[in-house]
């Protein structure tokens, strides 16, 4: 059940059951907290609510969900022959909106429902705006949601068809956050508020209750905000903490282009904290994330996990897209190309072992990116 929400720099308790943002004392993401004593095991719900008691949400209406969730976790065996090593994708291209932002979305919008806030503002690359539009109306709720003019055009379609108030913005999606700066609803912005993690780490569950309640050696993650790397981490502490899992937590990579490497370069000098990446361009608009609020939890996750944090450049990522679609049958976005591009790079350098077991996060579908050229 959940007890009260954390800052993740300071430590500070907050309210949970107020709207909440930002750590009131010091500006960073505030993490939900649970009492696990009460803990049940998944119930048989084919959908991220199975695990409602690590959830926030207190009381899921079953009529809002649209099956989010549980997607499967499929071996690559042809790769895995190519690479030399032993890769197991989990598919989030199989999720209503394409995009596993979905399940951020279908947390972050039902605890939003349950606080009494009656609508939502946002920035985003595409996919999160989506998907928070359509959860939005789903649940009846209001959302202004603003993009920068070259997010790809599919996601600007489902925003503008679900009655959400669209602004098309030149720029970044650092502009798109000021010209909603004014605008009186909910910010739901990336890791300024709280629920989205909630929703993201059931990635994290659902891997180790699909790989028979144990954890793989390795899990391998397309970075740009990073909150899927953060919820998964979060979601492996809850579940040592439950008895779910025992032993070492499986090494954390967070992969990024070489256009847009912020973590990357953060990791390799050792710091705690990232600086902004100049001019910062990928076709891999999902990781296209200059700096990310939560880089010094991101970068917590990595070394304590003995994980790593590795670029790889476009051109890489596509011959990849296309390497797994010709071995496999599976036509990745290209987020989830640049997993397989870091396990080919991982290999070869040695830090990964051909016995290792390593889960790749295909975080969306192939076919939400008509004309991207890599
Ligand atoms: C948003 C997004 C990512 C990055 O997710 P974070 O958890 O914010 O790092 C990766 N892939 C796709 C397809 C995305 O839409
Ligand atoms: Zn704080």
């Amino acid at each position: 059940m959940l007890s009260h929400l954390e800052c993740a720099r300071c430590g500070l308790r907050h309210d949970a059951d107020q709207p909440q943002n930002l750590c009131i004392e010091c500006a960073s993401p505030l993490l939900a907290r649970y009492d696990l004593t009460h803990v049940r095991k998944p119930t048989s719900e084919n959908s991220l609510w199975r695990y409602r008691d690590v959830l926030p949400v207190r009381d899921p209406d079953p009529a809002f969900s649209l099956g989010e969730g549980m997607t499967p976790l499929v071996p690559l065996p042809a790769l895995s022959r190519a690479l030399d090593a032993t890769i197991l994708m989990k598919d989030e291209s199989l999720i209503p909106t394409g995009s596993f932002k979905a399940r951020g979305a279908a947390v972050g919008v039902a605890r939003a429902k349950e606080l009494g806030i009656e609508g939502i503002k946002m920035p985003t690359n595409g996919n999160a705006g989506a998907a928070w539009a359509l959860y939005a109306a789903r649940a009846g709720m209001r959302s202004v949601i603003a993009m920068p003019e070259d997010a790809p055009l599919i996601t600007r379609e489902e925003v503008e068809a679900s009655g959400a108030e669209l602004r098309i913005v030149p720029g970044t999606i650092a502009d798109a956050a000021r010209a909603i700066k004014d605008v009186d609803l909910f910010d739901a912005s990336t890791l300024k508020e709280p629920y989205r993690i909630e929703g993201k780490k059931t990635m994290g569950y659902e891997i180790v209750e699909q790989l028979g309640w144990r954890v793989p050696d390795v899990i391998v993650y397309p970075t740009g905000g990073g909150v899927g790397l953060i919820g998964i981490h979060k979601a492996l502490h809850e579940m040592r903490e439950l008895g779910w899992i025992e032993g070492p937590l499986p090494r954390l990579v967070a992969v990024q282009s070489t256009g847009c490497a912020p973590i990357v370069r953060a990791h390799e000098a050792g710091a705690a904290e990232s600086t902004f990446w100049d001019n910062a361009f990928t076709s891999a608009f999902g990781i296209n994330v200059p700096k990310p609020l939560g880089d010094f939890i991101i970068l917590k996750a990595i070394s304590e996990t003995n994980g790593i944090a590795t670029a790889v450049d476009d051109g890489q990522i596509a011959a990849d897209r296309a390497e797994c679609a010709r071995l496999e049958g599976v036509f990745l976005c290209p987020e989830g190309a640049a997993t397989i591009s870091a396990v080919r790079k991982l290999r070869e350098n040695g830090w990964l072992q051909a016995d290792d077991e390593v889960v790749v996060l295909n975080t969306g579908a192939g076919i939400k990116y008509p004309g991207v050229r890599l």
